[in-house]
């Protein structure tokens, strides 16, 4: 989690919360501009069951543990970026391929 990400996080945070401290005024809003109208069309044009499956279907296969940003994905595991062999150890260099890490 880098310190962006985080920034990110709390100002989402802190408009949400301001949202829902005025959400009747937001709803209100809404209701003037019709977008509860537009959302039931498009909702009931395009997001069919059938539509929802398959983007929930592609959205699973679309995550995949070796996903970008390399060897310093996942947590603590750190992977040789050549042979993706699993690193045990603090060294420089992978003990499969002897590559520089
Ligand atoms: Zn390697």
């Amino acid at each position: 989690m880098t310190l962006n990400l985080r920034k990110l996080i709390l100002l989402i945070l802190i408009g949400s919360i301001f949202l829902m401290a005025n959400v009747v005024v937001v709803a209100n809003w809404l209701a003037e501009k019709r977008v509860p109208e537009l959302a039931q069309t498009v909702r009931e044009n395009y997001l069919t069951g059938t539509a929802i499956t398959i983007i929930v279907a592609l959205l699973i296969l679309l995550v995949s543990p070796k996903k970008a940003g390399g060897n310093k994905a996942v947590g603590l595991v750190r992977r040789c970026p050549v042979c993706d062999h699993v690193l045990l150890s603090r060294g420089s260099y992978c003990s499969e391929c002897g590559s520089k890490i």
